[in-house]
């Protein structure tokens, strides 16, 4: 596996202030907001159901690929493997949960990857696995939430937090009723930035759409005719209002050391079917959201596409 990879350090504050942070910071944003240090609850247990007890042991997140790989056409020879990551990352065993994009050759469509798995440490299995995908289903245009199995695939692009899958202390955020324009993750990345402003902070972990719904996006399969511009991307994109209880999992980053980032990125399943790429909720006044995060130590830019003159 020869991937590029830029390891960069981030800005460590202690959880106590962060809390502190996030407590009056996401207050400009949400009626009710309560944050605290607390132990993490066990994430493998409903209404979490994930691949690892705690979201802690060497947090650090990999932002890898991304988007600019659909255009103008898709590179679906941009097939990544998690047990790679975690080796790249330099957590052979590592616990993963994220949001990326499906592994088009087991899903045999483009997809979303909702991705929770605890890797073996030879990096060649899952050792326990709740990874989905969601797709697109082509006759009705609904949402077809999968649990993918046996495979430690995914395509284009991926944004995760890596860690030893252990308990231990955790931020917890409950915020309810938003009464600003900031969905959620935005709200959280956009206060730290405005505490920490260029020393970038960065989280991961899992929150919870308890009450309200939800606007999520899910990739239909791959474009045939080229996608020029990002506005071309949103408008390829199948758009859909979706139902609390969601579960959310990825990473935010509140300043970009000129990494090309991904600044937030979560990706949500359910046990009622349906699932996708998280962007706002719809539903302001009956919203709550519930959240754990880690704070990374590291971020591995891994495969970065090509900076083109169109970014700059
Ligand atoms: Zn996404």
């Amino acid at each position: 596996m020869s991937l590029p990879v830029t390891k960069a350090p981030m800005h460590v504050p202690s959880m106590e202030e962060v809390a502190k942070v996030l407590q009056s910071g996401l207050q400009k944003n949400f009626s009710n907001v309560e944050v605290n240090v607390v132990d993490c609850p066990d994430l493998t247990q409903k209404p979490f159901n994930l691949s690892a007890e705690g979201i802690c042991g060497s947090p650090r997140l990999a932002d890898v690929g991304g988007p600019k790989f659909l255009l103008p056409l898709p590179q679906k020879d941009k097939l990544y493997d998690l047990g790679d990551i975690a080796k790249l990352v330099e957590l052979p065993g590592a616990f993963i949960v994220g949001a990326g994009a499906g592994p088009w050759n087991v899903v045999g469509f483009n997809s979303e990857l909702i991705c929770s798995v605890q890797v073996s440490k030879d990096g060649l299995k899952a050792i326990s696995c709740n990874t989905h995908t969601a797709k697109v289903n082509t006759k009705d245009g609904s949402c077809v939430l999968d649990k993918l199995k046996d495979t430690l695939n995914f395509n284009l692009m991926g944004n995760f937090l890596c860690c030893e899958g252990k308990p231990g202390k955790v931020i917890e955020i409950k915020a309810s009723k938003r009464t600003g324009e900031q969905d959620f993750s935005a709200a959280v990345r956009k206060t730290l930035y405005s505490q920490y402003n260029t020393k970038p902070v960065a989280l991961g972990g899992v929150f919870l759409v308890e009450k309200g719904k939800a606007n999520l996006h899910i990739m239909p399969d791959f474009s045939c005719t080229p996608l020029k511009s990002e506005a071309e991307v949103d408008n390829w994109l199948n758009f859909y209002e979706m139902d609390a209880p969601l579960v959310c999992l990825g990473e935010l980053v509140s300043y970009d050391p000129d990494l090309d980032l991904r600044v937030e990125h979560f990706h949500c399943f359910s046990e009622h079917g349906q699932g996708g790429h998280y962007h706002y909720d719809t539903t302001p006044n009956d919203v709550s959201y519930r959240a754990y995060f880690n704070i990374a130590e590291f971020i591995y830019r891994i495969d970065q596409p090509p900076v083109t003159k169109h970014d700059r």
